[in-house]
């Protein structure tokens, strides 16, 4: 059986414990809190770089003039999209920094690239914008 004292000493020490233990939760959460920051710089540098990529190919889709940024993406004119992007990035997943900053370096070549939305994007990869058919009938 504890004594009255030993109680009080015990029960100063347990919350001295987890003052310790809030404080290091919160260095934790700090030390977290840094490379949260960083990837935040991160995505601002790589939407920096994405509407320098729209704004250099006319922020508009060359198909049906949509310019709402969220819905543009660039446009392999000749359809070797996601093999360029294997040999760029080892994947065929969509646009990456990597190649926008390809763009950049190339100085944005427009006689390979082109911007499309994502509608007439998709519609092109499946046999034609229904937008140009439109335009022929
Ligand atoms: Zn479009
Ligand atoms: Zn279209």
């Amino acid at each position: 059986m504890r004594t009255r004292a030993e109680k009080a000493t015990y029960q100063r020490a347990w919350r001295l414990r987890n003052t310790e233990r809030v404080k290091s939760y919160e260095s934790l959460y700090k030390s977290k809190r840094n490379p949260e920051e960083r990837k935040l710089v991160g995505r601002n540098n790589y939407s920096n770089l994405r509407l320098s990529t729209l704004l250099a190919y006319g922020h508009k889709c060359v198909c049906c003039g949509e310019t709402e940024a969220a819905f543009l993406t660039i446009d392999h004119i000749h359809n070797d999209g996601a093999e360029e992007r294997r040999r760029i990035h080892g994947s065929s997943r969509a646009s990456s920094p990597k190649f926008y900053r390809m763009l950049r370096n190339q100085g944005w070549p427009r006689d390979r690239y082109q911007l499309l939305c994502y509608n007439c994007n998709c519609a092109k990869a499946h046999g034609g914008c229904p937008h140009q058919r439109l335009a022929v009938a």
